[in-house]
C-alpha cells in the first residue's frame, strides 16, 4: 500500500512552490551551454591559497574551541571585528548588541519573516524582487504587494498611493518594506539618495519597518556609495542584512543582521530554534582573514574583475543589440547583475526554450514578481562567465531576440 504523507504535510508546506529558477538552471547544466543564468561569484574570487595556511593555523592552536557550539549571537571575535568595521562605515556608534552573526543572508530573510510575520500580514516589496526573499517571507504566509521598481529605486508615488489606500481606505497597515537599495537583484539598480530619504520619512509617517537588504553594497564599480537606509533613520527602524556571499565566499554560508538590539535579541531567540549557532569554524575563518587584513585586499580586487567584466558585458550587449529600440537593460554601477527589457510582445518565459536550443540561458525575468508577473523581462549575470563566454553567449541571444522581434 502506498503512503500518503499529504494529510501530515503542513499548511505552509503546501503553499511553498518549486523555485521556478532551480527547475530552469537544471536545463543550463549541459557544458555547451553558456549560462548568464546563476548568480554565483566568479571561482578565481576565492582565496584558496590564503585560506589554506589561515585554516591550518586555526585548527592546531585553536581546535577545540572552534569545533565546539558557539553563541547563538555569532564568535566573539567576529562579532567584534564586524560590529568595528560597520560602524566606521556607518559612521554611527554600534555596539556589538546591534550585530547578530547568521548563516547567511538567507537565513537572515527567514528570520525576518519568522519574528514579524503573522499569517496574512501585508509587507510590500520592489517589483521585481530577490526571489529567495520572496520564497521566505511566502512560506510565513505574508500578503506581498509589489511596487513598481524604477532606474533609480521605487517608484515613490506609486508607493505612497499603495500606503494611502491602504492606511487611510481601507485602515490596514504594512508591517515592513523590504528593498535592496544597492545594484538590486534582479534588476541591478540602486534607489536614489532622495528616493531613500523619502521611504525613510514615509516609514516614520506610516509607521512600518523597512528591511535593506545589501549583499552587494561593497561590490561598486562607479558611482559615489550612498548612504544606508539604516544610517538615514539613526537605527530605529531599519534592519540591515550583510552577507560575506560575494565578497569572500559564498561556501562559508556566513552574514550579519544589524539592527535595534531589541530587534537582535529577538532575533537570538528565532535564530536558536533554527540552528543553534552558525559554524564557529566557519566564522573563527572569518575573523581570521580580516584580521590579517585580506578581507579589504580581497574586496578591492572583486571590484577589479567584476567592473572588467560589467564593463565588458555592457560593450558586448551594445555591439550585438545596440540601436534596436524596444531591446533595453539597465547599466548597473556594481554587483552581479543586468536587466534585459525587450518588447512587451516577446514572452520571455518562452523564449527562454529557445535560448536552449541555441545554447545560452538567462533567468526568466517572471520569477521575480510578487504577483502580477511582467513576462518580457531577464536578468543576465557578468560575475560568473569568462569573458569569451560572455563575447558568444550574447551573440548567441542577440540571434534568438532578433529572430523574436517583429
Ligand atoms: N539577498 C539577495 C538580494 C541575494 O541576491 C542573495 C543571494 N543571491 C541573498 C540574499 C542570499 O545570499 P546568502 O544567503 O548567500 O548570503
Amino acid at each position: 500500500m502506498g503512503f500518503n504523507y499529504d494529510e501530515f504535510f503542513s499548511s505552509v508546506s503546501k503553499i511553498m512552490k518549486k523555485s521556478v529558477i532551480r527547475e530552469l538552471l537544471k536545463l543550463t547544466e549541459k557544458p555547451e551551454i553558456i549560462s548568464f543564468a546563476g548568480g554565483l561569484p566568479a571561482p578565481e574570487t576565492f582565496p584558496v591559497n590564503d585560506l589554506i595556511p589561515i585554516i591550518n593555523k586555526l585548527i592546531e592552536r585553536e581546535g577545540a574551541k572552534i569545533l565546539q557550539y558557539g553563541a547563538t549571537e555569532g564568535y566573539g571575535e567576529l562579532r567584534k571585528l564586524l560590529t568595528e568595521r560597520i560602524s566606521k562605515q556607518m559612521k554611527m556608534p554600534l555596539t556589538v548588541n546591534n550585530l547578530l552573526v547568521v548563516s547567511a543572508s538567507q537565513q537572515a530573510l527567514d528570520i525576518v519573516g519568522k519574528i514579524f510575520i503573522d499569517p496574512g500580514d501585508k509587507i510590500i516589496t520592489e517589483r521585481p524582487s530577490y526571489l529567495g526573499g520572496l520564497s521566505a517571507f511566502n512560506s510565513y504566509k505574508a500578503n506581498i504587494i509589489g511596487v513598481t521598481l524604477e532606474d533609480d529605486g521605487i517608484c515613490i508615488k506609486e508607493l505612497e498611493e499603495t500606503l494611502d489606500t491602504l492606511y487611510n481606505k481601507r485602515a490596514e497597515r504594512i508591517k515592513f518594506f523590504y528593498t535592496i537599495p544597492d545594484f538590486q537583484n534582479p534588476a541591478g539598480v540602486t534607489t536614489s539618495l532622495e528616493k531613500r530619504k523619502k521611504i525613510v520619512e514615509l516609514a516614520n509617517k506610516y509607521d512600518f519597518l523597512i528591511i535593506e537588504d545589501l549583499p552587494y553594497r561593497e561590490l561598486r564599480y562607479e558611482g559615489v556609495t550612498l548612504p544606508t537606509l539604516y544610517e538615514l533613520d539613526g537605527g530605529k527602524r531599519v534592519i540591515s542584512l550583510y552577507t560575506f556571499s560575494k565578497i569572500f565566499c559564498p561556501g562559508l554560508r556566513l552574514g550579519w543582521i544589524v539592527a535595534p538590539e531589541e530587534v537582535i535579541n529577538k532575533v537570538i531567540i528565532a535564530k536558536q530554534a533554527m540552528d543553534l549557532c552558525t559554524p564557529p569554524f566557519n566564522q573563527a575563518i572569518a575573523a581570521a582573514y580580516i584580521k590579517e587584513g585580506l578581507l579589504e585586499e580581497r574586496i578591492r580586487k572583486n571590484i577589479e574583475i567584476y567592473s572588467k567584466k560589467r564593463k565588458f558585458m555592457l560593450e558586448i550587449l551594445d555591439k550585438y543589440l545596440g540601436g534596436i529600440e524596444e531591446v533595453k537593460w539597465t547599466k548597473p554601477e556594481g554587483g552581479l547583475f543586468l536587466w534585459m527589457t525587450l518588447p512587451d510582445y516577446i514572452d520571455c518565459d518562452e523564449l527562454f526554450y529557445k535560448a536552449i536550443e541555441n545554447n545560452v540561458a538567462y533567468v526568466i525575468g517572471s520569477a521575480f514578481y510578487p504577483e502580477y508577473p511582467e513576462k518580457n523581462h531577464f536578468r543576465m549575470n557578468f560575475s560568473y562567465p569568462s569573458f569569451d563566454q560572455i563575447e558568444e553567449g550574447v551573440k548567441r541571444l542577440s540571434k534568438v531576440i532578433k529572430d523574436s522581434i517583429k
